[in-house]
């Protein structure tokens, strides 16, 4: 049976890119090693991190002065390595979702919090607007989208300050324009490779700022002047990232996936809206294109359990919501085939017929 993997992360990877990878793990552009077993100093995987490095920059259009970093410790290192490299007095962040509190919990250890906006008032099911980033910030730092709560942050805002953004779950979903930020991060594991590695998108001349001693494994200038080689970089997963950004480019690019992910997305959502089953709490502007979070209504909620195995018998994995939302989450990742989506919808239709009034 086809499966339809919908998982939040790790998530679904173009099977091409699981297959190349396959191939490296054996034996990497037959040299008769595998891409695990060699010198992450010698030349064949200095060219792994080197196109990784520059598909990167290509695919994401990013203009000179910035560095691309693929690390260890995934995205919640970053959640304090960017206040360790930036927050001297006081930081700025905007709340909404899990993984932008713990980004702000980190931030605490190092200075002055300042939360701009924040929509826990209704359970993080919108963006908040109209907020004011204060100037005297060292940076201001946003989650683009809320994997945990489906809202997303759909352009690329005006900052006074150095922006700093958390693009774990929606990095390469839709053109960005990368001169509006000091630092772009995630986990790759969401919507570029497996787990085990973050990266990094940096304006180098932000960094130099704090007056703190900064360890050498957490100081993004060190690991900028060792181009991810100070220590030994996670070098499969980095293969999997370069083997997807090949992926990426040769579909048409950013513009093209983005193109797909609102196709799937609208699909999916205006089914929620007809469907008489089901709902999603998530305000309509705020509506992710990655993370399609819904519910069953009120008066069929004891029919969820029954829906998730419904699904699961027609090869759907990965669609039960997080705890704090409960309910549905449907990933609708690049690597999600519209196929995927199709399916799911017409599961959703036949389990109206079989339940609905
Ligand atoms: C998954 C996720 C994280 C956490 O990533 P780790 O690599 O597990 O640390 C952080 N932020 C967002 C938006 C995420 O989706």
């Amino acid at each position: 049976m086809k499966k339809h993997n919908f998982s939040a992360g790790p998530s679904v990877l173009a099977r091409e890119v699981i297959e190349n990878t396959a191939k490296a793990v054996l034996d990497l552009n037959g040299i008769g090693l595998s891409v695990m077993e060699i010198s992450h100093r010698g030349k064949d995987f200095q060219a792994v991190m080197d196109e990784a490095v520059a598909l990167f920059k290509e695919v994401l259009n990013i203009p000179d002065g910035y560095q691309v970093l693929f690390l260890g410790g995934g995205a919640s290192m970053q959640f304090c390595m960017v206040p360790y490299n930036l927050l001297n007095k006081k930081a700025a962040y905007l709340e909404t979702g899990t993984w932008a509190k713990k980004a702000i919990k980190e931030a605490k250890l190092f200075g002055e919090v300042e939360v701009v906006a924040s929509s826990s008032d209704k359970n993080f099911s919108y963006i908040p607007k109209g907020f004011t980033i204060p100037a005297d910030a060292d940076y201001f730092h946003i989650t683009t989208n809320n994997t945990i709560f489906g809202t997303e942050i759909l352009e690329d805002i005006d900052s006074p300050v150095p922006l700093v953004a958390d693009m774990s779950s929606d990095i390469f979903s839709r053109p960005v324009d990368v001169s509006k930020y000091g630092i772009i991060y995630g986990g790759a594991q969401k919507n570029l490779g497996p787990a085990g590695v973050a990266f990094v998108v940096i304006r180098e001349d932000i960094l130099g700022k704090v007056d703190r001693k900064i360890p050498s494994m957490l100081d993004y200038k060190i690991h900028i002047d060792n181009g991810s080689m100070f220590n030994t970089p996670p070098c499969l997963p980095i293969y999997t990232c370069m083997e997807t950004l090949r992926w990426i480019k040769k579909l048409g690019g950013v513009e093209v996936m983005h193109k797909m992910n609102q196709e799937k997305a609208a699909l999916l959502y205006s089914e929620i809206e007809r469907n008489t089953l089901f709902t999603t709490p998530v305000e309509r502007e705020s509506r992710s294109i990655m993370n399609v979070v819904f519910v069953m209504q009120p008066e069929y909620k004891e029919l969820e359990q029954d829906f998730l195995k419904f699904t699961a018998e027609r090869g759907m994995s990965g669609l039960k919501g997080h705890r704090s939302v409960g309910g549905f989450r449907a990933s609708t990742y690049n690597a999600l085939e519209r196929e995927s989506v199709v399916a799911l919808i017409e599961a959703m239709q036949e389990f109206e017929r079989l339940h609905g009034k």
